[in-house]
């Protein structure tokens, strides 16, 4: 059973801002309660448009100077390096504060601290190997140089469910690249977003280069997204909000690269081995309460084998324990708010009035103390349905049937989106044929959602532009100058 207690008062923060704590301009704060528990658990600063641009004109004079952008990459690794070994000495309380302010369970959310320390490990790593290139092949007296350059300032706006994880997919990239930058995290989870200041002070990083600001949408986001002096914008969140985001960018056509929204299949085969898929197929719904981009949301499975696999995957859903996310032995959490709440229950409602089968759950318990919803199944989906096309966030699963390969493709690619899928069969061809025509950007080969900071991330379609991590996340941070020196005589123009 768990060690984890609630906090006896709630924990105070404040921006951070030039390397200092400061509070909003207005004074004014707001307050988050843990989704499971129904306690006060934070309180915030409450900031606006001018607190935003200050801190946007903090990273743009830090920027200018140099300091952080000209130092040798091998110092930059040694800053950075240090903040990932910061990040693991503090796992425990991070993890606490991501559990009482998102409802997910503590034992995933000390996981999610490890990823997050490994991203900045890799990314101390990038910071030593930016290059260019160099070209001589093109005349005798010319040379060119291709030269890496940080972009400038990064503005980063993250989403509730994996808060340190997806700033950790960002920032230590960002900040390897030699950009500054000004964050915004999501106002239901901004804690650990904020305490990643004073983690990047002690672990040497020069003021005014990361700026952090706790607040809504709009302003603080809206503000970040118009401003003429951001370079770029990297966001996670929503497909709504990622396309308004987009539009603002286009004040001064800033860089956006967007992390969007999922509706992410999962075909299986009928030589597919069900006993050893129907752990990985719980974990992909379940986890994180399917509040998750990478949810395994849709099940396309072929006739023969669906009866063998719904029953064996009810028996498997009905052990995921649901319930306070610091027992330590919880797999499923609260809901983060009650529109979220609502939303999930409005999709169970809908599964079940267009003629979809409940195979499991639906049902939910929601008090003073939290919001909670059982893992759901549902059977005998069809393509148009709401539950089949549309993005829940929720543990909600949709399955589907096919006859053969091609309907199979059609199925998972009718959706706007194209984050992630996998394939479960063991026959190569099939494997390699679908991997090759499922419009996702990560897809899975007899498992799901397996991601490493080396490997690559990002969506198709709908579900975003660009890709995060990997070797080369690094040149998303950074622009391209070519350099051309000519030796010699030139000859006339004229
Ligand atoms: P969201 O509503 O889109 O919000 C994301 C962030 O954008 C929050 O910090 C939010 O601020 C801010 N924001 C809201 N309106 C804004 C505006 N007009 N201008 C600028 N910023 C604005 O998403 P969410 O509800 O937090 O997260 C759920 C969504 O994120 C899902 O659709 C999910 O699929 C997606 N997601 C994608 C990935 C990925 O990597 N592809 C990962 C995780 C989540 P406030 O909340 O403070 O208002
Ligand atoms: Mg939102």
């Amino acid at each position: 059973m768990s060690k984890y207690k609630l906090p006896n008062k709630p924990f105070e923060y404040q921006n951070f801002v030039n390397g200092e704590y400061i509070n909003s301009l207005s004074n004014e704060t707001f307050e988050r309660k843990s989704p499971a528990h129904g306690n006060l658990i934070g309180t915030y600063q409450l900031s606006n448009k001018q607190d935003t641009e200050h801190a946007i004109s903090v990273a743009k004079k830090a920027f200018k100077s140099n300091a952080w952008s000209e130092m040798a990459g091998s110092d930059r690794e040694k800053i950075i390096r240090k903040a990932a070994s910061i990040i693991r000495e503090r796992a425990q309380e991070l993890a606490l504060i991501e559990t009482l302010e998102s409802g997910k369970p503590i034992s995933q959310a000390l996981d999610e601290m490890e990823w997050a320390a490994g991203i900045w490990e890799y990314a101390a790593t990038l910071s030593r190997h930016i290059t260019g290139d160099v070209n001589t092949n093109v005349g005798k007296d010319m040379t060119a140089m291709m030269q890496k350059v940080p972009i400038g300032v990064v503005a980063m706006i993250t989403p509730w469910n994996f808060p340190l994880l997806i700033i950790s997919q960002k920032l230590p990239i960002a900040l390897a690249a030699g950009c500054t930058a000004v964050i915004k995290p999501s106002e239901m989870t901004p804690g650990t977003t904020l305490l990643l200041g004073g983690i990047l002070k002690e672990a040497g990083l020069p003021d005014g280069v990361v700026n952090i600001l706790s607040g809504y949408g709009d302003p603080v986001g809206m503000t970040l997204s118009e401003s003429n002096n951001v370079d770029m914008i990297t966001f996670t969140g929503s497909t709504a909000v990622g396309k308004h985001i987009m539009r603002a960018a286009a004040t001064n056509l800033k860089k956006v690269e967007l992390e969007l929204g999922g509706k992410n299949p999962q075909i299986i085969f009928p030589d597919a081995n069900i006993d050893e898929l129907i752990d990985p197929v719980v974990f992909g719904i379940y986890f994180n309460m399917g509040e998750c981009c990478n949810s395994g949301s849709r099940i396309i499975i072929h006739k023969d084998i669906v009866d063998e696999f719904i029953e064996k995957l009810v028996a498997h859903a009905k052990k995921v324990k649901v319930g306070d996310p610091l027992d330590t032995t919880v797999k499923m959490g609260a809901i983060i708010n009650d529109v979220q709440y609502d939303k999930i229950i409005g999709y169970i409602k809908s599964g079940i009035k267009q003629g979809a089968t409940l195979q499991l759950g639906g049902t939910s318990s929601k008090t003073e103390k939290g919001a909670f919803i059982d893992p759901t199944i549902f059977s005998d989906v069809t393509p148009e349905m709401a539950i089949a096309c549309e993005e829940i966030f929720g543990p909600v699963l949709s399955i589907l049937t096919f006859d053969t390969a091609d309907e199979a493709l059609e199925i998972a690619n009718n959706t706007e989106f194209g984050l992630s899928a996998s394939v479960w069969t063991k026959d190569i061809d099939t494997a390699m044929i679908m991997t090759r025509n499922i419009e996702a950007g990560t897809v899975w080969v007899n498992n799901w959602m397996s991601g490493y900071p080396e490997i690559p991330f990002g969506g198709m379609k709908q579900s975003g532009i660009g890709r995060e991590l990997g070797p080369r996340a690094i040149d998303e941070f950074m622009e391209t100058k070519s350099v051309l020196i000519k030796t010699g005589k030139s000859s006339n123009w004229v």
